[in-house]
């Protein structure tokens, strides 16, 4: 469905115009017609942020911070600063309770990056550095080779064919709606430096995460344990994975040369922005809707994650406009340092540990612009009347019922494990891993109609979830 707002719209007409055609007659009959349930306030919401154009309240939330503030790396001033937009801009819609907690991180910061064939054909290569990885000397590593095609065939290599080489991974990114290919390939970038690091590798390189066919790279953060000396590491375009496929295919020994300059900086400080609507009866239960404000470094952020923060902004405003607000709060979190691990998630969940079990249910948008096309739980009832009103609610957008398998989004994980009731809005990331932490990362890849479906439904989920009655606990184990 390609425009499920149109039909959102129709279902609001019809309600708005029906009673002034058939109930002047009658006082009786208009104050029935007219009377306000929570599911027909929720449609005037979402009917609110229908406007598909360039002119709707999210995609121009996303223009702004992605044009005032640009790329948004963890720990930075441009974080502060986008921390900043973000307080001034909630204020401006008129949310006025809003605050930041700070918390400090490890810094780190991009430099030189390049890499070349040496033999037997020398050219260059297109590559981006790996999030949290070390230099090279300055003049470069120079070494040959390994070449495997899935990240298994690396694993169980002997660890002599690896020492002292530069290990190529080159294993695809499968396209899926719901982004399970980066979950099957996560390895590779996660863990794939650490296992060359353990088997006496000199450097590791990996096809890049993603899903197209372009010469540009996507970073990304890789993880190092206590117990192994962090890699230089770096992903290659897609062309450039299989142009090494193909030279190692021809039998010649293949050389490159790596030379990469990113500095860790030590202790520095990232924050999580908070802002509430306070609920009209119980202001202590929290429907937490997120984002996360930071962003790598090669785009401006405007697909993970300015079109989450615009979403939950967007919704959160067309709440706060409401004459009467929802019997709980309405949190939301713009997480910061999401990239280098989820820190700021994790800052929250330690400072909010007392009051974890007032969160009713939580969820995130960090999957893109949408549209949302399923609603998924993860509650100890999936089949509670509220969750079934919700899902009738959202049906109009096109939206199916999912799964009680729900995790909520990456800064939902710590609070979640422990015992926080999510849900998800599903959004169709079909097209997410073709600029997911690329410089194409841009406001150009936000499409209105996209992002104006995803806050119209995340606006009807939080509405409803903060004003239906329901207690979602205990849950399912996360999964
Ligand atoms: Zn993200």
């Amino acid at each position: 469905m390609r425009h499920p707002l149109l039909l959102l719209a129709l279902v609001s007409l019809a309600q708005a115009t029906a009673p002034l055609a058939v109930a002047a007659p009658k006082a009786r009959v208009v104050k029935a017609a007219t009377a306000a349930t929570p599911e027909s306030i929720a449609i005037g919401l979402a009917a609110r942020l229908a406007d598909t154009s360039e002119n709707g309240l999210a995609y121009g939330l996303v223009r702004d911070l992605t044009t005032e503030i640009g790329p948004r790396l963890a720990g930075t001033d441009a974080e502060k600063r986008a921390a900043d937009w973000a307080m001034a801009r909630f204020k401006a819609l008129g949310i006025d309770t809003v605050w930041t907690e700070p918390f400090t991180i490890k810094g780190w910061q991009r430099g030189i990056e390049r890499a070349e064939i040496t033999a037997p054909s020398p050219q260059p290569l297109v590559i981006t550095a790996l999030g949290n990885t070390p230099a090279t000397p300055p003049e470069g590593i120079e070494a040959p080779i390994v070449l495997f095609p899935t990240y298994k065939a690396f694993i169980d290599a002997p660890a002599d064919t690896v020492r002292g080489r530069i290990v190529v991974v080159t294993e695809q990114t499968v396209r899926l709606q719901d982004g399970g290919g980066y979950g099957a390939a996560g390895a590779l970038r996660r863990n794939g430096p650490a296992e060359a690091s353990r088997r006496g590798a000199v450097a590791y390189l990996l096809r890049s995460l993603g899903t197209h066919e372009h010469r540009f790279p996507h970073t990304g953060s890789t993880v190092f344990p206590e117990d192994v000396t962090p890699l230089p590491a770096a992903a290659l375009s897609p062309p450039d994975a299989e142009q090494l496929e193909r030279l190692v295919a021809k039998g010649e020994p293949v050389r490159l040369r790596l030379t990469l300059s990113p500095q860790s900086l030590g202790p520095v400080s990232s924050q999580n922005v908070i802002a509430e609507i306070r609920g009209r009866e119980k202001p202590d239960e929290i429907i937490l809707i997120g984002a996360h404000l930071d962003s790598w470094d090669l785009g401006t952020g405007a697909i993970d994650d300015g079109a989450g923060v615009a979403i939950v902004m967007a919704a959160a405003k067309m709440i706060r406009d409401l004459p009467t607000p929802p019997r709980r709060t309405v949190r939301i979190v713009l997480f910061g340092a999401e990239e280098p691990g989820l820190l700021g998630a994790r800052a929250y969940v330690a400072a909010h540990k007392a009051a974890l079990d007032k969160h009713v249910l939580a969820t995130e948008a960090d999957f893109g612009q949408g549209p949302v096309y399923r609603f998924s739980t993860n509650v100890a009832d999936p089949a509670h009347p509220a969750l079934e009103r919700i899902r009738a609610s959202l049906r109009p957008l096109g939206i199916i019922p999912g799964t009680n398998r729900a995790h909520g989004g990456p800064d939902i994980g710590p609070m979640q494990a422990l015992g926080v009731p999510v849900v998800n809005l599903e959004l169709d990331g079909t097209d997410y891993f073709d600029t997911h932490h690329t410089p194409d990362d841009v406001l150009n890849r936000i499409e209105p109609a996209r992002i104006s479906q995803t806050s119209a439904a995340y606006a009807i989920y939080t509405y409803l979830a903060a004003e239906l009655e329901g207690d979602y606990r205990p849950t399912a184990a996360p999964q």
